[in-house]
């Protein structure tokens, strides 16, 4: 904060200021304007079968490493970004990223991976909002089929027919639909029924108790009955241990992410470890198709 005192004082900064940002978004306006210089990035984290910890898709979470404060978190910008009119800027530079990169990885891999990213209730309530992102696909030549956006049911308000016409739209394209942090507070069981959905993100939180408590065992149990009763199929996030990746596979749950699979990481360092998986450690793969 103090820093941001100081520097809010600089010079050539007065047309922010008259456009009353707060320090943090100028900065990020600024790193937006810079674009991948301004310390902005997309990193990937695999989407695994649980069993056997194969790859079958990607998550795109944006990365911002400041000039002076070094990496500040996405739960600390995407909220100023939100606030102050930027979520649009970052949004735009979030899909371009993570299409190319998503475009690189699967080339890299020879894997036919599917990209999911998260998308703001504000972006999603921009009446611009599919037809730039059918823009950014096209021009970057992901397909759409592969393409999942992550939407949180408390985003997506029930009185706005806008965002909810705008998964529909992306749908008729051949994109689908991820509720993600399901299982949280903001959770309502009616908007499972009104949305366009085709995936359900269980939150970090619901997973780290699986092997621990018998009740939240069955609880998943049951959550996984709900996905399949609505055609919907389920990604357990935050998966951390070898015991918590075994009940779900022994639960029979779809799909699963978290640090024992792998950490979010820029493209380069994902094919790099990948690729060299596929040359060094052939017993992996002949246990993980066999
Ligand atoms: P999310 O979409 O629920 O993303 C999952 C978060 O859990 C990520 O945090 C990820 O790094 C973290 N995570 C993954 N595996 C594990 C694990 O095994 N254990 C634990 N403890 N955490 C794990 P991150 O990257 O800090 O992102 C936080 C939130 O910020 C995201 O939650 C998402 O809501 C938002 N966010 C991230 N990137 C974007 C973006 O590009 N656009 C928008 N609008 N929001 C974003
Ligand atoms: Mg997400
Ligand atoms: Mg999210
Ligand atoms: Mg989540």
């Amino acid at each position: 904060a103090a820093l941001y005192r100081v520097k809010s004082r600089g010079r050539g900064r007065s047309e922010l200021d008259a456009g009353g940002q707060s320090p943090m978004a100028r900065d990020l306006a600024a790193a937006l304007a810079a674009g991948t210089s301004g310390g902005l990035s997309v990193h990937l984290q695999p989407v695994v079968t649980p069993a056997d910890g194969e790859i079958v898709g990607v998550e795109a979470l944006v990365r911002w490493t400041h000039p002076e404060l070094g990496a500040v978190p996405p739960a600390d910008f995407v909220p100023v970004a939100e606030r102050e009119g930027l979520i649009g800027a970052l949004g735009a530079f979030v899909w371009l990223a993570a299409c190319r990169d998503a475009r690189t990885l699967s080339e890299a891999t020879g894997r036919s991976l599917f990209l999911t990213v998260n998308v703001s209730g504000l972006e999603l309530d921009d009446p611009g909002f599919p037809d730039r992102v059918l823009a950014t696909l096209a021009g970057s030549g992901w397909p759409a089929e592969r393409t999942v956006v992550e939407v949180t049911e408390s985003l997506v308000e029930a009185e706005s027919t806008r965002s909810v016409h705008a998964l529909h739209v992306l749908r008729e394209h051949g994109l689908r639909v991820a509720i993600d942090d399901f299982g949280t507070g903001y959770s309502a069981l009616s908007r499972l029924d009104t949305l366009p959905t085709d995936f359900l993100k269980l939150d970090n939180s619901f997973v780290s108790a699986i092997t621990t408590s018998t009740r939240r065992a069955r609880l998943l149990r049951s959550v996984m009955a709900l996905a399949d009763a609505l055609d919907l199929i389920l990604i357990a996030e935050g998966v951390e241990t070898p015991e918590q990746a075994r009940a779900l596979a022994s639960l029979g749950c779809p799909l699963a992410q978290g640090y024992l699979y792998g950490r979010p990481r820029p493209v380069a360092e994902l094919v790099a470890s990948l690729t060299a998986a596929d040359v060094v450690d052939p017993p992996a793969v002949a246990l993980a198709s066999g």
